[in-house]
């Protein structure tokens, strides 16, 4: 047998492919069981241009660089000309504060202490580099908390600086995807922090668009879901679909999510993986990250706007002519008997709702399309595995009333509640992904992505048959699509070595 399999066309896969590709491999085969490449990266495209990110959404770190060259994605999008004329933009800044129940504007010093409790957040973030061996970016922060919250600084204004905390931790949470921030190693958070550091590119035309790019002229047959993986035979590896088709080649890349991973190895693999692998599996986890798009349509007649009570004021122009506003909600961490006690528990998982019209910040838009307001909202953790379980009409008539306990928030010109549409992610809940993006547990060997991502050679059989890929493996950069990338190419380097 000759060639080898790749199961699965995501970031991870499609650089594999293009890597063994340069090298004269033959024949390269991917095998994706769903109906489109790209993955995670995954572009909900709409009429008039409007295009939505469901899964990733910005190149982070672009200035990666030194030994290990320029970020990959910047570099495949570069090439497909896929990037827009501003493609550097920071991920969360611009948030304008609201206080549960509360319309007034804030006071200097109440700015002041929101500032304050930001940057001791951010400074227990830097030094989670530093921490010690075991310690989790809960510890790290707790510690940050509990000099913030002795000290004099924001003394005056506890309960506000209480709220800014839990807001900036969902923020975290979403930003890393773990249910808690004790949940995650604190070194392998700074490793997290430095790989989507810096600024951030989003993709105007949506980032399915450079897997598409990438995936041209490459082998890859859709809805091909592999049930089975004979990697012992001395041959190589024999993939059967859920078709009943079988493929064979000299040797496999599997780059299947972590969640898919855990929750099928046993029945995919034969024989079993090895227990190394196996505990390497096991240190790492896999979180739960949604996005929940409102899109508002026809936005024309604010009459309406009034009648059903949404607000008729515009939001702000930041003068950036983009109509972008992202609100970020201070919940009363005491609050059970105010107006939110009637909301599911999923709702105070709303930590920040985005609006953007000419430009969807946090999601993309083609450029020269008609403008729409889209509002986003991020949720991770246990509420996004809630949502993913609420229906369409559950979802927009609690985040209907999530805007109300927030009365400083507005709809952005001319939308209105009454003619909004869903659109959302359910990662945890689909069966190809079973979750957003991994990270290393608390008790992880800092080399777990590493191990994961090893190539393994059956009992009996003098090559590797097999390699496992995809962001989890990758030790630096997981949890993005960059990191995907690196490990493919990683991987497929492994089986040149030995083919
Ligand atoms: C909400 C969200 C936001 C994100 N934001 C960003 C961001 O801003 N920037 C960033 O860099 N990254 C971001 N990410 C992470 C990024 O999307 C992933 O790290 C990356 O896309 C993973 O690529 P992969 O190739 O490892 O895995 P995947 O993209 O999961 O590819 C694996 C492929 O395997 C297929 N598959 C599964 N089971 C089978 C089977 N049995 N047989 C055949 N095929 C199978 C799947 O359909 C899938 O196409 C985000 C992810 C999410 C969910």
């Amino acid at each position: 047998m000759s060639g080898v399999l790749i199961v699965g066309a995501g970031f991870a896969g499609l650089a594999a492919a293009q890597t063994l590709r340069r090298a004269g491999m033959s024949p390269v085969i991917l095998l994706e069981a769903g109906s489109h490449v790209g993955g995670r990266a995954r572009t909900l495209r709409l009429d008039r241009g409007l295009a939505l990110e469901m899964g990733a959404t910005w190149i982070h770190g672009l200035e990666l660089g030194g030994g290990e060259g320029p970020n990959p994605v910047l570099r495949a999008a570069q090439r497909a000309q896929l990037l827009g004329a501003r493609p550097r933009l920071s991920v969360w800044e611009d948030s304008h504060f609201l206080v549960q129940g509360a319309s007034g504007l804030l006071t200097q010093e109440q700015a002041a202490c929101i500032m304050h409790s930001i940057a001791a957040f951010e400074e227990g973030l830097d030094a989670a580099g530093g921490a010690e061996e075991g310690a989790t970016l809960g510890d790290v922060l707790q510690a940050a908390w509990d000099k913030l919250s002795s000290g004099q600084k924001v003394a005056q204004h506890a309960d506000l600086a209480r709220r800014v905390w839990a807001w900036r931790e969902s923020l975290q949470r979403a930003i890393d995807g773990t249910d808690c921030s004790g949940d995650l190693s604190a070194t392998a958070a700074a490793r997290y922090a430095a790989a989507v550091q810096n600024t951030n590119a989003p993709i105007p035309g949506g980032f399915q668009a450079v897997a598409e790019a990438m995936a041209e002229g490459l082998d890859v047959r859709l809805h091909r879901r592999v049930t089975g993986l004979d990697w012992g035979a001395e041959g190589g590896a024999c993939a059967t679909c859920e078709d009943g088709s079988r493929h064979a080649a000299a040797a496999a890349i599997v780059t299947v999510s972590l969640g898919v991973l855990k929750a099928q190895h046993e029945t995919l693999f034969q024989p079993g993986l090895p227990a190394r692998t196996r505990k390497a599996m096991a240190q790492l986890r896999m979180g739960t990250v949604d996005k929940l798009f409102l899109e508002f349509y026809d936005a024309e007649d604010s009459a309406l706007d009034r009648e059903d009570g949404a607000a008729p004021a515009a939001a702000p122009d930041l003068g950036n002519g983009a109509d972008v506003v992202t609100y970020a909600l201070l919940w009363d961490p005491a609050s059970t008997a105010s107006a939110d006690s009637a909301l599911p528990d999923w709702a105070r998982g709303v930590f920040s709702i985005g609006f953007g019209g000419a430009e969807v910040k946090q999601g993309a838009q083609e450029p020269g399309a008609s403008p729409r307001p889209v509002g986003v909202v991020w949720l991770a953790g246990e509420a996004a595995r809630a949502v993913e379980a609420a229906s369409d009409e559950e979802v927009l008539g609690t985040l209907r009333a999530v805007f109300r306990a927030f009365p400083g928030a507005v709809l952005p010109a001319g939308a209105s509640w009454r003619r909004v549409r869903l659109h959302r992610s359910a990662w945890g809940s689909d069966p190809l992904f079973r979750g957003s993006y991994s990270y290393p547990g608390p008790s992880a060997a800092a080399d777990a992505g590493a191990v994961l991502g090893e190539a393994l050679t059956p009992p009996g059989v003098a090559r590797p048959t097999l390699v496992l890929a995809g962001e989890a493996c990758a030790v630096e950069y997981f949890g993005t699509t960059h990191g995907a990338m690196r490990s493919g190419e990683a991987a497929a380097a492994k089986l040149l070595s030995s083919l």
